[in-house]
């Protein structure tokens, strides 16, 4: 084959199955050729013969904005880049306001343009009032999908959307084939436990699950989907941490309803005792569950249960996550660095193959965006994205993360693998110690329509 700029080898991980010692041929940005044995000649090899060519990672859950102040898109793509996530969907509550019309959409795209180090496709959301309006041109501007709440956290920047607001959003929605993903926590139920939880005294970290159980995520997401069942609209949760949820997505599935379910790696992988250790640094919505329902959640990824898995990746800074009262703390972590590891370890302790961590972290969002088959797997004519493997034992230190916060929930864990390598269009982002890619080299994708 004439002119190949790069051939990288290693051990190829395919859909149904891994090629070992295979070769990957890239001109362009993307993938001319898959083989097996010698490579062809290019201008340039790359080595990963022992490791893992995993396509590059599609994190459907990112916040880049929400924080106070934010991480922003350069800062958070690179850390996507050294977690060999070579694609982000950044979520649209940002702190300056929310993306609720095409123009504000428009003028992310533009900042994406200028300082994003990896490709990054936007969720848009609307307004809580008089917003649904909006959703044509959002469709129109490159939104790959909205996001909604049925919980409000604050009237403007993350509003709840009420349920006859919602039916019209997912109607609106439903023709675009964009799908609709929303939080799923009943407000009453919370804001009622949290009161009352607070009142008897609580602050320590197992206060805050106790203030959001698993009945409070139940019921919001049996409301999505009926939402979704009314409209004919594709009904997305956007972070199940429940078994009994991915059962209610199971039931709607299996009447035909367009309902998918995600889960946070965090929920795979961190349960109520580890919050002891790690405290507000654990703090997130929906709240991390017991070690058995962690297991039962395990079960439905083997499986086939769940669409995908994603970080909720959201860096916010040390000061607002340290108070010794649970309740005094900003939600969410940073999860671009240990998404990989995280899934990769818990998968091979499970028995399950690596073709289940492509599946979920890179086919399933890919997929679930529309940005299938350009990105999410190997394959000729895909966009030459890879993240290379390499086996061993290795301890998350989040003092080594390129993510802005210098904390992590993983910090301390042992992983079986780490990321030796990131390629963007077949642009090496990531050589294992440190970002190559500059601001603007990342592009805005648009879902394929
Ligand atoms: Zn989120």
């Amino acid at each position: 084959m004439a002119d190949l700029d790069l051939v990288v080898s290693g051990n190829l991980v395919l859909p149904d199955r891994v090629v070992e010692d295979g070769y990957v041929a890239v001109s362009d940005g993307v993938i001319r050729e898959i083989g097996e044995g010698a490579p062809p000649a290019a201008k340039e090899s790359y080595d990963a013969r022992g490791k893992y060519v995993l396509p590059g990672v599609v994190d459907g859950h990112v916040h880049t904005g929400s924080q106070n102040p934010p991480e922003g898109i350069a800062r958070s793509s690179m850390a996507a880049a050294a977690g060999g996530v070579s694609t982000i969907i950044d979520m649209p509550y940002d702190d300056v306001g929310p993306i609720v019309d095409a123009e504000l959409f428009r003028a992310k795209v533009g900042v994406v343009e200028r300082e994003a180090h990896v490709d990054v496709g936007l969720f848009a959301t609307i307004r809580k009032e008089d917003g649904v309006k909006e959703i044509p041109g959002l469709v129109e501007a490159g939104a790959c999908a909205f996001k909604f709440s049925t919980y409000e956290s604050h009237p403007a920047r993350f509003p709840r959307i009420k349920p006859i607001d919602m039916l019209d959003a997912f109607k609106a929605a439903a023709p675009t084939g964009v799908v609709c993903g929303v939080h799923n926590e009943n407000q009453e139920m919370v804001d009622f436990l949290v009161s009352k939880i607070q009142e008897e005294g609580r602050t320590d970290p197992a206060a805050h699950g106790l203030s959001r159980p698993p009945i409070a995520e139940a019921l919001a997401m049996a409301e999505i989907y009926e939402l979704g069942a009314a409209a004919n609209c594709r009904a997305h949760v956007v972070h199940c941490s429940i078994p009994r949820g991915i059962e209610i997505c199971e039931s709607y599935k299996k009447q035909g309803v367009k309902a998918t379910v995600e889960v946070c790696v965090h929920y795979l992988t961190i349960d109520e005792d580890d919050m002891i250790r790690v405290g507000p640094f654990g703090k997130i919505n929906p709240p991390i569950r017991p070690r058995e329902m962690v297991e039962a959640m395990w079960g439905h990824v083997a499986a086939g249960h769940i669409d995908f898995v994603s970080t909720d990746h959201s860096a916010w800074p040390r000061d607002v996550k340290s108070n010794p009262n649970i309740f005094k703390n900003a939600s969410g972590a940073p999860g671009l660095e240990a998404l990989i590891p995280a899934l990769y370890t818990g998968c091979e302790q499970r028995g399950l193959p690596v073709t289940t961590v492509a599946k979920l972290i890179c086919e399933g969002p890919a997929k679930h965006f529309l940005l299938y088959p350009r990105k999410g797997v190997l394959a000729e004519g895909s966009d030459a994205d890879m993240a290379i493997l390499e086996p061993g034992r290795f301890v998350f230190d989040a003092a080594k993360t390129v993510t802005s916060a210098d904390w992590s929930p993983y910090d301390g864990m042992e992983f079986n693998v780490r990321i030796a390598g990131t390629f963007v269009r077949g642009k090496l982002v990531w050589d294992g110690n440190k970002v190559l890619a500059q601001p603007g080299d990342g592009q805005f994708l648009k879902p394929i329509l």
